[in-house]
């Protein structure tokens, strides 16, 4: 759980014996929504909460909790999360090597939350509770079902058992059912100001402290999501790589797609998205936003380039995004990615002399 929850925390806290059936907390993506439904469901199913509403972390449903294996709850995430901690990797800066090549020979795990796993749950929820408490369902993140899914989902919000409650967490809320929505009651969290998340950043990674600057050119780059900086300095060389390819303006297509390959093309596809976007603020002689070190170098790519076909390519990089988490092919998807950037580059009949090109 993150300081700049602790409001929302406190007044949910305060109602836990009345919660509804249904949660859907909704944030932005990096900011640690997800520990903070992790704690929720944590003190739902503790049996010794304390006056603040907190697990205590003791008690044999604490334990059962911990490990993993509470019979009275169920975590509903896709398979590609199964390894994972929770928290959006809050904790992993130290294992920052779980995501290297090594995982690459695997077959690949799905993203997506199957529709099985959900029609499980009915068995799940026809029996009754193993110990007196609560029932907890947390489905992370909820946009991981497809519409079938969530219509599998629909029937058991819809009929709740007592005692029992889901909680769905999303960053894109849009991408739910109106009828999913509809059943469950929001909890919208906000994001912390600047201050607030470099706080926060300056505890983290003792062993290699970076200064305040620093962690606020990562911050800037996470687009002011904490968490998302904390992941952003673990991918810092690479993302290092990728400026260096677009830093002479139309990068080799087969080049960079061999550079980039081995990234996660939903990575790729943000990295771009947000460099596209600077490109085009500074085009429009306004600050850049998220490459803070890199603002000379744009104001001078973006003189090159057309601000219209900059304004297409950031929309259809938001339609990437979303076929970046199921690319057919991850390597022709990134050759696309490179192919339709360098469009944004306006070419000079007469050939212009460069130095050094
Ligand atoms: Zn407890």
């Amino acid at each position: 759980m993150f300081s700049w929850h602790e409001k929302d925390w406190n007044s949910l806290a305060a109602r836990l014996q009345q919660l509804p059936h249904a949660l859907l907390i909704q944030g932005p993506p990096g900011t640690g929504i997800e520990a903070f439904a992790f704690t929720l469901a944590e003190a739902l199913m503790c049996e010794r909460r304390t006056r603040q509403g907190w697990a205590c972390g003791a008690c044999q449903a604490c334990n059962w909790f911990a490990q993993g294996n509470h019979p009275d709850f169920r975590l509903v995430q896709p398979e590609s999360l199964d390894s994972t901690e929770a928290g959006e990797g809050a904790e992993g800066a130290e294992g920052g090597e779980a995501a290297a090549p090594a995982a690459k020979k695997e077959k690949k795990k799905s993203d997506q939350i199957r529709v099985e796993q959900v029609r499980a749950l009915q068995d799940f929820l026809a029996i009754g509770t193993h110990r007196a408490g609560n029932r907890v369902v947390l489905v992370r993140p909820a946009e991981a079902m497809n519409v079938t899914t969530q219509n599998a989902l629909l029937k058991s919000l819809e009929e709740p058992p007592p005692a029992t409650v889901f909680i769905l967490v999303t960053s894109h809320p849009a991408r739910l059912l109106p009828t999913v929505r509809s059943r469950c009651q929001r909890i919208v969290l906000g994001q912390p100001d600047t201050q607030q998340a470099l706080d926060w950043l300056l505890t983290q990674d003792p062993q290699q402290p970076l200064s305040r600057d620093d962690w606020g050119q990562l911050l800037a780059q996470g687009g002011g999501a904490p968490v998302a900086a904390l992941e952003a300095r673990q991918h810092e060389a690479a993302r290092n790589g990728f400026v260096r390819l677009l830093r002479d303006g139309r990068p080799e297509v087969l080049a960079a797609a061999d550079a980039t390959q081995g990234l996660p093309p939903a990575l790729l596809v943000a990295w771009l998205q947000r460099w596209v976007y600077d490109l085009l603020r500074a085009r429009l002689g306004t600050p850049v936003r998220y490459h803070l070190a890199e603002a000379p170098l744009l104001a001078q790519l973006a003189a090159r380039c057309d601000p219209i076909a900059l304004t297409r390519l950031l929309r259809s990089l938001g339609d990437s995004l979303r076929l970046a988490e199921h690319p057919l092919n991850a390597r022709l998807f990134a050759e696309d990615l490179f192919i339709r950037y360098r469009e944004v580059f306006v070419v000079v009949a007469s050939s212009v002399k460069r130095r050094g090109g």
